[in-house]
Order: structure tokens, then C-alpha cells, then sequence
């Protein structure tokens, strides 16, 4: 666990590199536009790891200070296993975008011909989200004090939450390597020119923000906007 400013904590889940992914917990103050949602929540966990977890995320959490009853609502930023395996340990709103709600349920079949569509047409039969509280996510959606920014190409329901308090949570959209900001490796991903164009997209779009919360790497707790701006620029 790592506490990166007062209202966000990284959870480091994972196994060994290269199979390490990062959770967060987000806590806004109370009277804050969090509770306005329509879960009333104030307690924000993102993204839940493996299944099975080197550091479990209960540990996790109580690193940071938290019980799993603690957490008021989950976001998903999309539906990978080292992303959704910790789901079904809470029985609380799960929010995730649109196109992977369909995946999931199987009402949208991912393309045979590309070696992630296999992979998920076998993940879902497994790992189902059956009796999950899943709410569908599209671009624009506030939930809480979060904007929601539909980000496509690593997975096609793909999004990236900023918090009103200066806090972007962006998944696998782009990774920290090496102390920079990049796009993930390719070989993950469904279409790296949409995740590109996703990416100035969410430059664009995303306003002034601090910190930044990357799926895998290291988080900068400043100048959010200004490295995600760079790294666009240099697409
Ligand atoms: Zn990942």
C-alpha cells in the first residue's frame, strides 16, 4: 500500500513483475458531490486486482485503512482478469463501461481472429460477473464526484475516471514505465490506433488534474495533466 495524497491510496496487487496491477481506494470528505450519486457512497475502490493476489486486497485495504465493508462502490475500469478478480467480494454498485458489460454477458461476441477476443470468450465463461450489481458506464456518466471518459482500444468498454478533487484513474489506457508515461504493450490490447486516438481523446477532454493513477507502474501524484498531455503530443 502506498498513500498518495490524503484522499487516494495505491493498493499493489499482483503477483511478481510483470504480473503486478494496481487498485486504488478514493475517499472524498463527507457533504462532498460523492454522496449525490446514486449509491451515496464516499468510498471509491478502483480496479480489484487478481483473484488471487500476492497481498490480498483485503490486506490491501486495511493498509490503507479500510474494511471491505468499508467500500461504497467499485469501478472497473474494464473487464480483465487482473483487474476484476476481486469483485465478487463486495456487495456493492460495480460500474463499468458499456462494451464490457456486453462482453461479459455475452451480448457482444469478441472477433476469433484477434488472440484477446479468445482469450475473453473463454475468460467470461469462468469468471462470469454473475451476481455482480454491474451498472452500465458511458462516456460523460458522473457517478459521484467522477467523470467518466470512454477510452477504447485496450478493451472496447474501456474508461478512465476523473475525480473533481484533481485525481485521474486511467487503467490500461497508458501505463507508468521507467518514470514516463506510455501506452500499454500492444500485444494486450485490441487495437492500439484506437487506444492513441483514445488517448489525445482523453488529453483533450479530461481537464487540469494532479495526480494520475495508472492500471500498472508507478502513480504521479502531480502534474496529471501536463505529463498526459505530453505523452499525447508525442503519438
Ligand atoms: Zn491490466
Amino acid at each position: 500500500m502506498e498513500q498518495l495524497r490524503g484522499d487516494t491510496a495505491r493498493l499493489e496487487l499482483g503477483w511478481r513483475e510483470p504480473i503486478v496491477v494496481n487498485a486504488y481506494v478514493y475517499e472524498s470528505p463527507p457533504g462532498s458531490a460523492d454522496e449525490d450519486g446514486q449509491d451515496g457512497g464516499t468510498v471509491t475502490l478502483v480496479d480489484t486486482g487478481l483473484r488471487y493476489n500476492r497481498r490480498s486486497l483485503t490486506a490491501e485495504l486495511r493498509a490503507a485503512g479500510y474494511e471491505r465493508s468499508d467500500v461504497d462502490r467499485i469501478l472497473l475500469t474494464h473487464y480483465d482478469l487482473d483487474h476484476v478478480g476481486g469483485v465478487g467480494q463486495f456487495d456493492r454498485p460495480v460500474y463499468l463501461g458499456t462494451c464490457d458489460v456486453d462482453l461479459v454477458r455475452g451480448s457482444w461476441d469478441p472477433p476469433l481472429d484477434h488472440p484477446k477476443g479468445l482469450f475473453h470468450r473463454l475468460a467470461r465463461k469462468w469468471f462470469d460477473l454473475n451476481g455482480v450489481d454491474l451498472r452500465p458506464v458511458t462516456d460523460g456518466d458522473r457517478i459521484g464526484g467522477f467523470t467518466a471518459h470512454h477510452t477504447p482500444g485496450h478493451n472496447p468498454g474501456h474508461f478512465a475516471s476523473v475525480h473533481d478533487a484533481g485525481v485521474a484513474f486511467v487503467g490500461d489506457l497508458l501505463w507508468e514505465t521507467n518514470g514516463e508515461l506510455t501506452p500499454p504493450f500492444w500485444g494486450d490490447s485490441y487495437d492500439m490506433h484506437e487506444l492513441r486516438r483514445s488517448i489525445r481523446a482523453f488529453a483533450r477532454s479530461a481537464g487540469e488534474f494532479e495526480a494520475i493513477c495508472p492500471g500498472h507502474g508507478i502513480p504521479f501524484r502531480d502534474e496529471g495533466s501536463e505529463r498526459l498531455q505530453s505523452l499525447a503530443d508525442r503519438l
